[in-house]
């Protein structure tokens, strides 16, 4: 059998995705089946989920579609054309549950599996790799559906995890990402609870890697955390803290555990002790009650920070969600002014945060080439580019950021030229 692996949504998609995909390597028999690895994050994601499967069906009408994931609990899977719908519980075990499907037999359901079971060997196929290490989350925010379809907090032990990072090293990657459902909630469920920071020193043990975080709830970011960071050049000193609003009335609607300013307190701290660091954030513009107001107290305390990434959401009421019989809907004209009005200054603190580090050496990851030029991501995640020169993909190079373009940084590799005005472009 020959398996195709498509996913949507997040970096724990990716990572699923990665795992499913090596899973079914070895699938006995002829023909083809393609997984459809679904999101639903919003309305719009579950029709792409939908779409996918029915482009998949039509494309390959010999083929096996298959559809799981967040996604997989409606019908809509099974009317677009999927043959087979496995939700998250059971994502894990497809191909035992192909192999009965195949065989005309039907499969059991089981118990939400242990992360334990859920490794990757690697290599995936971009330069950095993903390692997920805890699964679902118990916040329950009022406009999130993926508490809902993600299960009970699992996480997976920190020296699991490290053997999983250094197969991922041995792989060939030198950088690797660690994902979750909500970091914030690493290790809860483990005995001794380690902490996120217990589980980073235990990777750090992995020689040769560094190590980036994705997203992470202010309530995770501790004292502890930062110091490590702070005094851990292989930890990639790049925090995206989601923020949602920087209003307490609207934080609190939504169901987030921490008040404006204790983010702002909190970044400040990453952001003045961790050499190097930058920040980026999540923004969610329109939820119900958002007010002009509200929405100033968003943009000024994003102002004090000046983060270099802000992912601008428009809410959209999602069927099944708390938020969605909330009062006070803000008019779709005016999120949308005020998604514009943000993504303009976040436009604005992106190239000062990159300005500021124009002049300096950092440390490129050698992701992609876009014609001539190689792009990847320093570890403060600035993207760069470095035009004219071979570069050997996922390693890590020194660059030197010469001057502003308009997505990235333009960057010369030092040990190769040292000056800006030589840069070939
Ligand atoms: S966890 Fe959320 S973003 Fe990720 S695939 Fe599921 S619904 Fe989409």
């Amino acid at each position: 059998m020959r398996a195709f692996v498509h996913s949507l949504g997040c970096r724990v998609n990716q990572y699923e995705a990665q795992f499913l995909a090596e899973s079914l390597a070895t699938l006995p028999g002829e023909g083809e089946i393609h997984v459809v690895n679904t999101c639903t994050v919003t309305t719009l994601a579950d029709r792409k989920s939908r779409k996918l499967v029915a482009q998949l069906k039509r494309a390959h009408p010999g083929a096996l579609v298959v559809a799981v994931g967040c996604g997989a609990d409606g019908t809509g899977l099974r009317r677009a054309g999927a043959d087979l719908v496995v939700g998250n519980k059971h994502k894990t075990r497809l191909a035992a549950i192909l192999s009965a499907y195949l065989r005309g037999q039907s499969w059991e359901e089981g118990e939400w599996p242990k992360l334990t079971e859920e490794q990757v060997q690697g290599p995936f196929p971009r330069a950095r790799a993903l390692l997920k290490v805890q699964d679902g989350c118990t916040q329950a925010c009022t406009f999130c559906r993926t508490w809902q379809v993600r299960g009970p907090l699992r996480s997976k032990p920190p020296k699991v995890a490290r053997q999983e990072a250094q197969r991922l090293a041995s792989a060939g990657h030198q950088e690797i990402v660690v994902t979750g459902i909500n970091l914030a909630q690493y290790g809860l469920d483990l005995p001794d609870t380690p902490s996120l920071t217990d589980l980073l020193r235990e990777l750090l043990q992995v020689p040769k890697i560094r190590i980036r975080l994705t997203s992470l709830n202010p309530e995770g970011v501790t004292s502890e955390l930062i110091a490590l960071f702070a005094r851990e050049p292989r930890l990639c000193p790049y925090l995206h803290m989601p923020l949602q609003s920087g209003d307490d009335r609207v934080l609190s609607a939504m169901g987030r555990a921490y008040t404006a300013a204790e983010y702002k307190e909190k970044a400040r701290a990453f952001l003045e002790q961790v050499p190097k660091a930058t920040l980026g954030a999540d923004v969610m513009v329109g939820f119900p009650g958002e007010d002009e107001r509200a929405f100033a107290r968003t943009v000024e305390l994003l102002a004090e920070l000046v983060p270099l990434n802000v992912h601008i959401f428009r809410y959209s009421p999602r069927p099944g969600t708390p938020a969605a019989r909330l009062a006070g809907r803000v008019a779709a004209k005016e999120a949308a002014q005020r998604s514009a009005t943000l993504a303009a200054l976040a436009q604005k603190w992106a190239q000062e945060t990159k300005t500021r580090f124009l002049g300096q050496v950092l440390e490129l990851l050698v992701e992609e080439k876009e014609g001539r030029v190689w792009v990847g991501h320093t570890e403060n995640y600035i993207m760069v580019g470095v035009a004219g020169v071979e570069l050997p993909r996922g390693t890590i190079v020194p660059v030197r950021l010469c001057a502003l373009e308009e997505d990235r940084v333009k960057g010369v590799v030092v040990d190769r030229s040292e000056n800006c005005g030589d840069h070939p472009s």
